[in-house]
């Protein structure tokens, strides 16, 4: 796998991408199925998920019914910290050196592939553990799957597409069922003997409130869920490097999925974290519109919203083509006092800039007059 950041033909690579991606939402629900009839056909148990309360229920059951004295978590979900009750947490590095197996092991997996039925895990240190677990609880989030195997590799390669080694240190996929190996009580030690039976494994098809994402009207904003996680847009937002706290740290993907899935909290991070300059949209390997999207959800919350101030900043941001007349350090003065003076860390970026900030044009995803000019009365 040659890393495609280097390939001459980026945009090709990107474009295929996106067309993939598109091609399994379009029909998502059959491929869906065919993953879990592969699965099922493993002797793998599914089940489906809705939303995170519903999630931690199903684990907390398997921990209660299981009776699990050692767990190992190898997931930056929040279902963790919700999981309770007398067992031991262990760290997979201490579980891997440890002779003592698990009792359960719950974690995320990077990719499901419908066809061969495929759960895949990268760089993860969850599956030196494989052969030491009797049950394991694996969580898909479905916009993670992908429709057929042979393109496992060239997502794979996208996924790490940021890495300094394109091909993953540890790649571990679970294609049939595991077989859970210990030592049998009526063997003499000196003669050791071992049974095995199969892992209880149960995957998780978690929607993780996408629903909503995906009964929308819009087209524009299920392309947010073509995202591959491969945390490239975030590594170039200057927005977000030049905000160093990691709590309001937000990569350009965070920004639209928490503001489209959280209709209470929306315009809360959207208008403070981030200057659409649009680097996010060069570096996507999939090709994501990220600038369109921010500014779908802009236009969203501005109609929903009774803040003066994003509303505001929708006004200048949705002609932000005529912005960069006014580039220059008068405006960005008044620009950072007025809109972003609270956000001290993403003003001493602008601030500190001398160059074009409102630098990308495209198409706006809505109908705007072309002879519309920007007033004074948005940006004061
Ligand atoms: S949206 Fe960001 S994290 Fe998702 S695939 Fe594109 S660059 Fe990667």
């Amino acid at each position: 796998m040659s890393s495609p950041f280097l390939d001459r033909d980026f945009e090709s690579i990107r474009s295929k991408a996106y067309a993939l991606r598109h091609n399994y939402f379009d029909d998502m629900e059959k491929h869906l199925l065919t993953l879990e009839n592969s699965l099922h056909d493993k002797g793998l148990n599914v089940v489906w998920i809705k939303d995170l309360d519903s999630l931690v229920e199903t684990v907390q059951n398997q921990v209660n019914e299981l009776q699990v004295n050692r767990i190992g978590f190898d997931t930056q979900h929040p279902l963790e910290s919700h999981i309770s009750g007398r067992f031991e947490k262990v760290a997979l590095e201490v579980a891997e050196k440890s002779s003592d197996d698990l009792d359960l092991l719950v974690l995320d997996a990077d990719f499901a592939v419908c066809d061969s039925g495929s759960l895949v895990f990268m760089d993860r240190k969850s599956a030196c553990c494989f052969n030491k677990v009797k049950n394991m609880v694996v969580i898909v989030n479905i916009d993670q799957v992908i429709s057929n195997k042979n393109d496992l590799s060239f997502f794979i390669s996208l996924k790490n597409c940021s890495k300094d080694t394109d091909i993953p240190k540890d790649l571990k996929i679970i294609q049939h069922q595991l077989q859970y190996v210990q030592p049998s009580d009526s063997s003499y030690a000196s003669d050791q003997m071992y049974t095995q039976e199969p892992m209880k494994i149960t995957v998780v098809f978690y929607m993780n409130g996408i629903e909503g994402i995906l009964s929308s009207e819009s087209d524009i904003l299920k392309e947010s869920l073509y995202c591959i996680n491969c945390g490239r847009c975030l590594e170039v937002c200057p927005a977000a490097n030049a905000t160093l706290n990691e709590e309001e740290r937000f990569s350009p993907i965070e920004l639209v999925k928490l503001n489209s899935l959280d209709s209470y909290n929306r315009t809360q991070h959207l208008f403070s974290h981030t200057t659409l300059c649009g680097a996010c949209d060069c570096v996507c390997p999939v090709k994501i519109p990220l600038v369109k999207l921010l500014l779908f959800e802009m236009q969203v919350s501005n109609t929903v919203s009774k803040n003066s101030r994003a509303k505001q900043l929708f006004n200048i941001f949705r002609k932000r083509g005529n912005l960069n007349k006014f580039n220059n350090s008068f405006f960005r003065f008044f620009f950072v006092k007025r809109f972003l003076g609270k956000n001290k860390s993403l003003s001493r970026y602008f601030s500190g800039q001398n160059g074009d900030f409102f630098n990308i044009t495209f198409e706006p995803p809505y109908e705007e007059n072309p002879n519309e000019i920007i007033k004074n009365s948005d940006i004061e």
